[in-house]
C-alpha cells in the first residue's frame, strides 16, 4: 500500500478546552473541528511533562525527558540522537519542519532529520518574525501564524509528488504574550468571556505547591502580557503587583488614553482575565483560519485521502482555571493535550476514543504508518489501532508524569505522579536534583490524591483521608512500577 503523507500541525499552549470540538464554552474553532468531524478526537491524550521543550523532545524521540536529555527548558537537545523524522527521511520520506523548534535554549541545537527546516529562534516573535532557514537568518513581514502556513504551503507546492511527505507545522501561537493579528484584534470586543468554574479557587485542602505557584490571574501577569502601559520605573516585563489597598491603583491599556480604576480585587481579577483570555482566543482564531487554509490546499491538490492530518498542542494550559494561566502542573487542564486526527482511508469520521494516549506515542505512530519497525528503545506504542477504533489487549490504563523544573519561572515545585482512568496521585518531592534551570530551594515533600470521578475539577485532596489509605498504597505501588518502567531512577 502507498505510504501516507503526514501533516502534523502543533500549536503552543493551546488547551483542549479552547476548542469547540472539545466542548469549549468560550470560543469556536470550525476548521480544527473539521478534522475531528472527518476523523477522530482523542478524549484522553496526555503529555508526560507539561512544558514546551520537553514535550517537543518527547514527540521527536518517543522517549521521556530523562532519556532524550530534555528534562527542563534549559537542557540542550542532542540532535545526533534517533528521532522519527530521521527514520522516515532515511526510509524515503521528504521531511520538513516550519515554525517553532524551541530546542535550543540550553545551547544551539538545529533541527536534524529534515530536508527543509525554517524555524523561529527561541520563542520567536509574533510580528515580522526572524526565522532561520536551513541555518540562514531572514526576517519575514507579517503575522507569524500566517507566515508559518505560507512557508508550509510553499514547501508542499515544491515537493516531489512521487514521494510521501512528513511536514511538521509548528505554530508559535497561542504562546505568551498572546499578540493577535490585526485581522482578529477586535474579536470579542463587545462580549464578556465566561469565567471558568474554578476561577476563584482558594487552594484550601490542596498542596502548598498549588497555593504558592506564581501564575495567578490577579497578580502574576506582566504589562506586556496584558498590553498595558507600565507605570514610571517599571518595564514591560515587570509583574503587575496589585496592592492590598486599591485606592489610587489603576491600569492603562496601551491602546487607550483612559486608565481603568477598580473597586475591588475581584473586579480587578476579572478585568485581567478578560484582557488575557481575549488575546489568547484571538491568537487561536488565526490558527484556526490557517488550519483551514491547509485543509483547503489538501482538497485542491487531491491529497486529502492520502494524508494523515493531526492537530495538537505541546501541552494544555490554564484558562483562568484555578485562578491561573500557564501550565506545568499535573492537573487536568495542563496535562491534557488536544488531539484530532483525520485519515479517511483508516479513520471513521466523527469518531472519538477514550483510550489513554501520550505524547510519547506519537513517534511510534508515525513510524508505524511509514511502514517501519518501531525501535525497541522508544517508550510508547503506536496509536494506529486506536485510530482504527480498537483498543489493543493490554493497552495502558495508567500513565506516568514528571515535571522536573523545581520552582523555576512560576514557582511550581517539581513533582511526579500517575493517573489512572479514575484517580490521580501526585508527589511533590521538594528538590531541584541539580536539573538545569531549577532553583535549589528545598521544600517539604507532600502528596495529593484526587478522585476524578467525584471531583473532576481537582479541588479536594483526599490523600490524608484514612478512608483511602489502602487505595493510596495500591496507587503508590503502581506509580513506582510506572516510574521504573519509564527507566526513571532519579
Ligand atoms: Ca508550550
Amino acid at each position: 500500500m502507498k505510504r501516507p503523507n503526514i501533516l502534523f500541525i502543533m500549536s503552543d499552549d493551546h488547551a483542549a478546552h479552547g476548542m469547540s470540538c472539545y466542548g469549549s464554552v468560550i470560543n469556536q474553532t470550525p476548521n480544527i473541528d473539521r478534522i475531528a468531524d472527518e476523523g477522530m478526537l482523542l478524549e484522553n491524550c496526555f503529555c508526560v511533562n507539561s512544558i514546551c521543550a520537553p514535550s517537543r523532545a518527547t514527540i521527536l524521540t518517543g522517549k521521556h525527558g530523562h532519556l532524550n536529555g530534555i528534562k527542563t527548558l534549559d537542557d540542550r537537545f542532542d540532535g545526533r540522537q534517533q528521532t522519527f523524522p530521521k527514520l522516515l527521511q532515511r526510509a524515503g520520506y521528504q521531511t520538513a519542519i516550519v515554525g517553532k523548534w524551541h530546542l535550543g535554549e540550553g545551547g544551539h541545537s538545529s533541527p536534524t532529520g529534515f530536508d527543509y527546516w525554517n524555524v523561529l529562534p527561541g520563542q520567536g516573535d509574533y510580528d515580522n518574525p526572524v526565522m532561520i532557514n536551513n541555518g540562514e537568518e531572514r526576517q519575514y513581514q507579517g503575522y507569524v501564524t500566517d507566515i508559518i502556513t505560507d512557508l508550509c504551503l510553499d514547501w508542499l507546492k515544491e515537493r516531489d509528488p512521487e514521494k510521501p511527505f512528513l511536514l511538521l507545522c509548528h505554530h508559535k501561537a497561542p504562546h505568551r504574550p498572546w499578540i493577535p493579528s490585526s485581522t482578529h484584534a477586535s474579536l470579542y470586543e463587545d462580549v464578556d468571556i465566561p469565567l471558568p468554574e474554578t476561577f476563584n479557587d482558594d487552594y484550601a485542602n490542596r498542596s502548598r505547591a498549588a497555593a504558592e505557584a506564581r501564575m495567578r490571574i490577579e497578580c502574576d501577569f506582566n504589562y506586556l502580557d496584558l498590553k498595558l502601559e507600565p507605570p514610571a520605573g517599571a518595564s514591560l516585563w515587570d509583574s503587575i503587583v496589585a496592592p492590598e489597598d486599591l485606592s489610587g491603583f489603576s491600569l492603562r491599556p496601551q491602546d487607550s488614553q483612559e486608565a481603568v480604576t477598580f473597586r475591588s480585587h475581584q473586579e480587578l481579577k476579572e478585568w485581567m482575565y478578560q484582557r488575557y483570555i481575549k488575546d489568547y482566543l484571538r491568537c487561536i482564531a488565526s490558527i484556526d483560519d490557517n488550519v483551514g487554509r491547509m485543509l483547503d490546499f489538501l482538497d485542491e491538490e487531491g491529497l486529502a485521502q492520502d494524508t494523515i492530518v493531526i492537530y495538537t498542542s505541546d501541552q494544555g494550559f490554564f484558562l483562568g482555571d484555578h485562578g491561573w494561566y500557564d501550565k506545568r502542573f499535573m492537573y487536568e487542564e495542563s496535562l491534557r493535550m488536544p488531539f484530532v486526527v483525520r485519515y479517511p482511508r483508516e479513520i471513521e469520521g466523527g469518531s472519538r476514543h477514550g483510550a489513554m494516549a501520550l505524547n510519547v506515542d506519537f513517534a511510534e505512530t508515525f513510524l508505524d504508518y511509514g511502514g517501519l519497525d518501531i525501535p525497541e528503545d522508544m517508550q510508547g506504542a503506536s496509536l494506529r489501532p486506536i485510530f482504527q477504533g480498537d483498543t489493543p489487549d493490554g493497552w495502558r490504563t495508567s500513565m506516568y508524569y514528571r515535571y522536573w523544573m523545581h520552582l523555576a519561572h512560576h514557582y511550581v515545585a517539581a513533582h511526579y505522579g500517575m493517573r489512572t482512568e479514575r484517580y490521580k496521585l501526585i508527589y511533590y518531592y521538594g528538590e531541584a536534583l541539580g536539573t538545569a534551570g531549577s532553583i535549589d530551594e528545598p521544600k517539604q515533600p507532600e502528596w495529593e490524591l484526587f478522585d476524578l470521578q467525584e471531583d473532576p475539577l481537582e479541588m479536594n485532596n483526599i490523600y490524608h483521608d484514612p478512608h483511602y489509605a489502602e487505595l493510596v498504597e495500591e496507587l503508590k505501588q503502581e506509580l513506582y512500577r510506572l516510574k521504573e518502567e519509564a527507566l526513571d531512577f532519579e
